[in-house]
């Protein structure tokens, strides 16, 4: 016999959230932050493609890189508009990195992690500081973090001259700006130390399945 008809938010939430007839789980934010050419990119790219989270889109006030799509990498706001959603309060967190204004906007991270998809949210690490200190205890405990280590700073220098996206004095700025960011892996729940894609890929993976079983995210029917 065919089941009656769900109202649409179960057959959402179904998508995501029901583990199976006696539980469900909660939404998960996993955040990750890494130096610019750490292969964050790359990695959070991969796991977009896995379709199992809902990527946060940020709204930057820098310009757009080649390739890069409105929408779907950042949203690209004029100064004017970052500072109008910012004075309306519609940002979670926000900060000025590497000269420009970064900011995820809340709503659409409360609404994902309410119907229990989990999220993927790539900011820096005076974000994920205020992530941690959120005033809402739903988002705090939904918040996974994730430090994406870079071998070394050479390392670093050799990924970021490869990708020929800035220039060699904003390399230089990116890479002191690298050099404080790599002495707060401490802050982070997990740290990844990066190798290759393929490897760095598999270690987050281990985090994403270890943190779906916690306990303490189950919800019993
Ligand atoms: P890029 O301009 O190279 O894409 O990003 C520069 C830095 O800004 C990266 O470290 C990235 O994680 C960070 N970032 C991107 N979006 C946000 C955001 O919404 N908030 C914060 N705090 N940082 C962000």
């Amino acid at each position: 016999m065919s089941s009656p008809a769900k109202p649409s938010w179960r057959k959402f939430a179904s998508k995501f959230r029901i583990l199976n007839k006696h539980f469900s789980r909660n939404g998960i934010l996993f955040v990750i932050s890494a130096p610019s050419g750490a292969g964050k990119t790359t990695l959070v790219e991969a796991l977009r493609k896995t379709g199992e989270f809902v990527y946060s889109v940020s709204c930057t006030t820098r310009l757009p890189r080649a390739g890069e799509i409105d929408g779907k990498d950042y949203r690209f706001f004029t100064e004017k508009d970052f500072l109008t959603h910012l004075e309306a309060g519609q940002f979670l967190e926000h900060a000025a990195v590497h000269g420009h204004l970064y900011g995820t906007l809340r709503q659409p991270i409360v609404a994902s992690l309410q119907k229990g998809a989990d999220l993927l949210i790539d900011i820096d690490t005076q974000g994920a500081a205020t992530l941690r200190d959120c005033d809402d205890p739903f988002i705090r405990q939904a918040i996974v973090d994730v430090f994406i280590m870079p071998p070394d700073l050479e390392e670093l220098r050799r990924r970021l001259t490869k990708r020929g996206t800035e220039t060699s004095e904003q390399i230089e700025g990116r890479l002191r700006q690298a050099a404080q960011e790599m002495k707060l892996w401490r802050d982070y729940r997990y740290t990844v130390i990066s190798e290759s894609v393929e490897a760095d890929l598999q270690k987050f993976r281990h985090i994403i399945e270890a943190e779906r079983y916690l306990s303490r995210r189950l919800i019993e029917q």
